[in-house]
């Protein structure tokens, strides 16, 4: 974004504000319902209280607290996944801190049903034959027990398709099975952990003009239905347990000790319902040891292995909660407005979630912090939202949005109506409620631990000018950039769907793609205590602005998925001297028929499904170049 496109934009907007207002008085004086303050025409000018900039960067920078919350909740709890007696903690923990710095209203709210419950009480791999040997492992998280511990000799199989589990038959039994070959590993010689440099925050900075193509989805459909069908063939052959590899990171990242145990190391996305219950105990091993057996078993030298997965289930009907709290609006005609603040609280199961999304929740927690030690009063009510069950779907970000904002029907079309609900594309039109027309934005960190460079604007270009001139008194901090992309897999998107500001920021990466993003090295001595004070600081500026100025932030166009289709279908009748197709001709006199006839009663609404969702894990990326 440059300084001209605001400048121009600027004038443009105070010529926009002259034109219209006075017209927009004239209609008041007709008793119309005042519009909400985001569709007015925006000030040129931002009225910033530097002052308050100096007070929250001294509070943040010189006074933070962010890693006393970080070390309580990495160390002090741990792992969160969902539906665990930990994330209960977790969600009882925060509510309690928020109310111990001063905040009101502190409460847990039902998202809705998740599903099973599930703990991992311990595991453990060793090789006792043709070598005593430690082996690196974790269960997968809903990964059924192991009878106790159990003495097994390994096996390899290499299934891609359904077909090839038949040259297994009756040999996997009572086995442990070495489940694909194990990738190459290649020196690391690159630095795991990178920061945006001038180059890349450019590359952000440019506007994609061509659409991210949407193939992985139908991959990602197809890879689903396969894996579940080979985990099934193999249960069926009835062996011991499964051990399947880490999969790969950045730069060599998944080595060393280092290994992803998350919804990709079960044979079943949905592992946590219990009709997608992972069949058989799994293990994810670290790739050194996984691949040590490997080359054992395929060098015909007999491996044996003794193991133990001890995980517990609790019920199978687990509901999730998310922590709310607020810091009350003053101001009599805006207290009723809200600004939020968030990130999610769930973690996986194999660390501590440090980074994931551990950073996000205390850098949250601190913004509220910085607040109240500020005695801030905010003209608008400021509120803190810590999501749960967001890696399996953000689905404590939907839920919320759901039952206070509103919500996109999900299409119900035949070939739609199987896939997960994320899956799914939305019909609308949206639903809405009318506390959607009171909350002014949403702000998110959920991209590891790293500082703030930036925001990812989602294609609002009418914040953009906005955001510029809060941004620059930061820039000592190294925030510099806004870029109109979308950036995908985060809580934001939830606010976003239904026509709410929700911004991700722009972070830098670290090492959170090499080592620590959904892995069993996801600690506290990931986190950088510097880079979450600059981020806290920053933040807790956006959500002071954003409760304080006249207006709401400046919204998009409402999402319209119903009028998609029409909207990006060819247009007709552009070739001359081209016939017309035979069903247009068709179409054309349907249409003069139906004219013909009287009246009828509006289409039915499309049923209202459940809210959609995107996982975390899965998409790519695709906006951030570093990912
Ligand atoms: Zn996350």
């Amino acid at each position: 974004m440059s300084i001209t496109s605001t400048v121009q934009r600027g004038v443009a907007l105070l010529l926009c504000s002259a034109l219209t207002l006075p017209s927009f008085a004239a209609e008041k004086k007709t008793a119309e319902p005042a519009k909400p303050s985001y569709e007015l025409p925006q000030p040129q000018r931002e009225t910033l209280d530097l002052n308050m900039y100096q007070s929250i960067r001294q509070e943040g920078l010189a006074h933070s607290h962010v890693m006393e919350y970080a070390s309580g909740l990495a160390d002090g709890i741990g792992a969160r996944l969902t539906g665990s007696p930990n994330l209960k903690r977790a969600n009882e923990w925060t509510r309690d801190q928020l109310t111990a710095m001063g905040c009101v209203n502190a409460h847990l709210e039902d998202w809705g049903e998740f599903g099973m419950g599930w703990q991992q009480l311990n595991t453990w791999v060793r090789m006792t034959s043709p070598d005593m040997a430690v082996l690196i492992a974790q269960a997968a998280p809903w990964s059924p027990a192991t009878n106790g511990p159990v003495t097994a000799q390994a096996t390899v199989a290499e299934i891609k398709e359904a077909k090839d589990v038949d040259q297994y038959r009756g040999k996997l039994g009572g086995k442990v099975v070495f489940l694909g070959a194990p990738w190459e590993v290649k020196l690391v010689d690159k630095p795991l952990s990178k920061t945006l440099d001038e180059s890349d925050l450019k590359k952000l900075e440019e506007y994609p003009l061509k659409p991210p193509s949407e193939e992985w989805r139908k991959d990602f459909t197809k890879r689903m239905e396969l894996r579940e069908k080979i985990s099934k063939l193999i249960a069926d052959e009835k062996p011991v347990a499964i051990v399947v590899p880490s999969r790969e990171m950045r730069d060599m990242g998944a080595t060393g000790g280092t290994f992803i145990d998350d919804s990709g190391a079960d044979l079943n996305s949905f592992a946590y319902q219990h009709e997608h219950m992972n069949p058989v105990p799994i293990a994810v091993m670290a790739i050194e040891n996984y691949a040590r057996v490997y080359r054992l078993v395929k060098a015909r030298v007999p491996v044996t292995l003794e193991m133990n997965i001890d995980t517990k289930f609790l019920g199978d009907h687990e509901h999730g909660f998310d922590t709310i709290a607020e810091i009350p609006g003053t101001d009599p005609k805006l207290k009723d407005e809200v600004v939020m603040v968030g990130g999610h609280l769930d973690s996986w199961a194999s660390a501590t979630g440090a980074t994931d999304n551990g950073a996000g929740t205390v850098v949250a927690l601190e913004v509220m912090r910085i607040l109240n030690a500020l005695g801030v009063k905010p003209r608008r009510t400021i509120r803190v939202g810590l999501w749960t069950g967001e890696e399996q779907g953000e689905f404590g970000s939907y839920g919320y949005v759901k039952q206070h904002f509103g919500y996109v029907p999900l299409s119900t079309a035949p070939d739609q109506i199987k896939l997960p609900e994320w899956l799914r594309k939305p019909a609308g039109p949206v639903v809405l409620k009318p506390d959607q027309q009171k909350i002014s934005g949403y702000f998110n960190v959920d991209n590891g631990g790293g500082r703030i460079r930036g925001v990812f604007l989602e294609h609002n270009a009418a914040i953009a000018p906005i955001f510029e001139q809060w941004i620059a008194p930061l820039k000592d901090l190294g925030v510099s950039t806004l870029t109109l992309r979308h950036t995908g897999g985060t809580d934001h998107e939830a606010f976003d769907s239904v026509g709410i500001p929700g911004f991700q920021f722009i972070q830098d990466p670290l090492d959170y793609g090499s080592r620590t993003h959904h892995t069993n090295m996801d600690t506290y001595e990931r986190l950088q205590p510097e880079d979450l004070a600059q981020a806290a600081t920053v933040e807790a500026i956006f959500v002071y602005n954003a409760a304080m100025r006249d207006q709401m932030l400046p919204r998009k166009p409402l999402p319209h998925p119903e009028r998609e289709e029409q909207s990006t279908s060819p247009l007709k009748n552009v070739m001359p001297g081209a016939e017309a197709e035979e069903k247009d001709v068709k179409e054309k006199l349907e249409k003069e028929e139906q004219q013909k006839q009287p009246q009828t009663p509006p289409a039915q609404e499309p049923q209202a499904p459940k809210e959609p969702a995107a996982p975390q894990s899965q998409p790519p990326q695709q906006s951030t170049p570093q990912q």
